[in-house]
């Protein structure tokens, strides 16, 4: 069976304002169930949590202090799951929650229970739903971003594919943003730690990583074995046609 992890960004979840982008969500969740009624397993590794809770407890921009930006995670998480369940749901899935830190990574016996448990719901066909356990957790014990983190736990659960959708279709050769001039690179058949200096900062102000933890995290992958695409999450269908073979995004082998 194939098993694919999908990372979803705040950027594609939330629309600026910290309201839920609900055709995205509901997208997200009918492909997610057709790519698994056509026999893949999927885990999700899903950010959000923070820009979802801020208006609730009232916050416009994203608070500095770490507290209650611990707070905004909190509740937000579980309006983010609630969000997840009910699109979920109409399609015939189940969700499951799991919550990780950079600890389940790197402790062995907890590698392995992280590993056992996304083995056992995937079996019972669930679709776990990944983030970092944001509320309790300070940067020194953080994997610090859900690209990388993903990439984590596409090692975790031995993926064969772990697509990254982003707010922008792949990887150019300097940022686009900034650069008219960047190209498009579809096709990166042997990464080298080179490709890492072409990612600029932290691309938009509610995305976290931009392309340098994406590119971290094409590191661990294809050190591990693991495919991974970064394509965008506006594409319509993008996960059927990138599972179809159609040539979007950028490939790293
Ligand atoms: P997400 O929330 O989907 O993870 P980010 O905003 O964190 O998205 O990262 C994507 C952004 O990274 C792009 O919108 C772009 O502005 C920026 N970026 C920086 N360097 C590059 C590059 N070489 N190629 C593509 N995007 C880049």
């Amino acid at each position: 069976k194939k098993r694919i992890v999908i990372k979803v960004g705040t950027s594609s979840l939330t629309y600026v304002n910290g309201k839920p982008n609900l055709r995205f969500f509901n997208s997200l969740a009918c492909q997610i169930m057709d790519l698994q009624n056509r026999g893949y397993e999927v885990v999700l590794v899903s950010s959000g949590a923070i820009a979802i809770g801020m208006p609730l407890l009232g916050f416009e921009i994203k608070p500095n202090n770490l507290p209650q930006k611990q707070a905004c995670a909190a509740v937000g998480q579980g309006t983010l799951m609630h969000l997840y369940e009910r699109f979920f749901h109409e399609y015939g899935g189940k969700v499951a929650q799991l919550l990780l830190t950079k600890g389940d990574a790197l402790n062995p016996k907890r590698y392995l229970h992280a590993s056992t448990t996304l083995d056992a719901l995937l079996a019972l066909g669930a679709v776990p739903i990944v983030n970092e356990n944001d509320a309790v957790s300070a940067d020194e014990i953080k994997v610090g971003d859900n690209d990388t983190l993903s990439a984590v736990v596409a090692s975790i659960c031995d993926a064969d594919l772990l697509i990254i959708l982003s707010d922008i279709d792949g990887l150019y050769d300097k940022n686009p943003s900034l650069h008219l001039d960047a190209k498009f690179i579809s096709y990166v058949p042997e990464f080298s730690r080179a490709f890492l200096t072409m990612a600029g900062d932290a691309g938009t102000a509610r995305g976290t990583g931009g392309m340098a933890t994406k590119l971290k995290a094409a590191e661990i992958c294809v050190r591990s074995g693991i495919d991974m695409i970064i394509a965008n999450s506006h594409l319509p269908d993008v996960l059927m046609n990138l599972i179809d073979g159609e040539p979007i995004g950028t490939l790293f082998l």
